[in-house]
């Protein structure tokens, strides 16, 4: 897509501290670091969401996140964070998807996400979640 950054990136049209290339990815330092050696994972194909992607750059993507994540543990000794934003409401800033790569390596590296308020499940509203999610999955197993 011509006016996304993470596009031109990919191609490199604008330059990026580059950490991992293959045929279908692409990784990256992120500009802004939550801690020292976030890193971006991100298809090369443009998709605005995970749900968007198609099922051949899927696959790709997560092993690709996996070869991060254990570059980025291996090199720092620490533990880590993978988070995927989708959508504005969920704080996604750039629609191309990706793959946040985040090390914690303790309390100074502290960052928030909004985890609260949080409510107990309700069997009766559980039933229904199910239903609307279920009837929805392709190919799956899940029916009953
Ligand atoms: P989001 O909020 O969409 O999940 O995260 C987007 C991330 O992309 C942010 O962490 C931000 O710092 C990073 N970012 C935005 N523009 C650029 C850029 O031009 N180069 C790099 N390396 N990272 C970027
Ligand atoms: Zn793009």
């Amino acid at each position: 897509m011509a006016d996304c950054i993470f596009c031109m990136i990919s191609q490199g049209k604008v330059p990026c501290h580059k950490v991992y290339e293959d045929e279908k990815c692409f990784a990256f330092l992120d500009i802004a670091p939550v801690s020292r050696g976030h890193v971006l994972v991100i298809p090369k194909e443009h998709a605005a969401k995970m749900h968007e992607l198609s099922d051949e750059s899927c696959p790709a993507l997560m092993l690709a996140v996996k070869k991060v994540s254990k570059a980025v543990q291996e090199a720092f000794s620490c533990d880590f964070n993978i988070l995927n934003n989708n959508g504005k409401m969920a704080g996604q800033a750039v629609h191309h998807v990706h793959f946040h790569v985040i090390p914690r390596r303790g309390i100074k590296e502290e960052f928030s996400f909004n985890w609260v308020p949080r409510k107990q499940q309700g069997d009766d509203d559980a039933e229904e979640i199910l239903e609307r999610i279920k009837e929805r999955i392709i190919g799956s197993a899940n029916k009953q």
